[in-house]
């Protein structure tokens, strides 16, 4: 499983990336401040580190530097608000190997951090890339789907919703944990946007491979 350090004070986005990191077969941890993202970072504990740039103690791009004058080579993707251009060219200079902005998509920080894991030669720390369940089966490098002999695309969000779903066979997941774990931390809660793409899922994937647990939410066939 690889292990992710992340570097985020604040607690909604912390959490928010915690819980999709983990819901995708990472293991995450939190580092509160530049203290404790400098201190983590030194050890071999992780496979990729995602970095905001406006943590207490320190800037952002100083921390960088200061893993990468230690001769750390973990792979650094910076997470932040500012999107000034200034910031991104000292962040390249610094050795930061990618940059999301605040706001971001889930699944394209996702995507990038599956990039960067790739290019890093940690075969030891890789994540596994087809997931099956049944007649279906998920590639996470293509991003394609295959239903029985058929082979198909989805688009972002579709895709990382089936992923859920097959990441956790049998298993209730509510409407909260899809919307929380798929659309991220700034979706309204009572938007019936997860019914809207369980019924796109149905139709392309299968009527009957996604049943409603009537008040629960929705469960995958194993
Ligand atoms: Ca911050």
């Amino acid at each position: 499983m690889p292990r992710i350090l992340i570097a985020e004070d604040e607690p909604r986005i912390a959490s928010f990336l915690d819980k999709g990191l983990r819901s995708h077969g990472f293991t995450a941890t939190i580092a509160k401040d530049a203290r404790e993202a400098l201190l983590l970072a030194q050890g071999s504990d992780f496979d990729l580190l995602i970095l905001d740039l406006g943590l207490p103690g320190k800037d952002g791009l100083q921390v960088l530097e200061e893993i990468r004058g230690q001769g750390e080579k973990l792979p650094i993707i910076i997470l932040t608000a500012r999107d000034d251009i200034h910031d991104k060219v000292a962040g390249f200079e610094g050795g930061a190997d990618d940059y999301v902005t605040k706001p971001f998509r889930f699944e394209e920080l996702l995507a990038r951090i599956r990039v960067r894991l790739r290019g890093s030669s940690l075969d030891s720390g890789m994540e596994e890339t087809l997931l099956k369940v049944g007649e279906l089966t998920l590639d996470l490098r293509t991003r394609k789907v295959q239903v029985g002999d058929r082979w198909l695309e989805l688009p972002a969000r579709e895709f990382t919703l089936a992923e859920m779903f097959l990441r956790h066979p049998g298993q209730v997941l509510s409407r909260e944990q899809l919307l929380d774990r798929v659309w991220g931390y700034d979706y309204d809660p009572g938007s019936n946007v997860v019914d809207v793409y369980v019924g796109y899922l149905r139709k392309k994937l299968g009527s009957d491979l996604i049943e409603t647990v009537r008040g629960m939410g929705y469960r995958l066939r194993r």
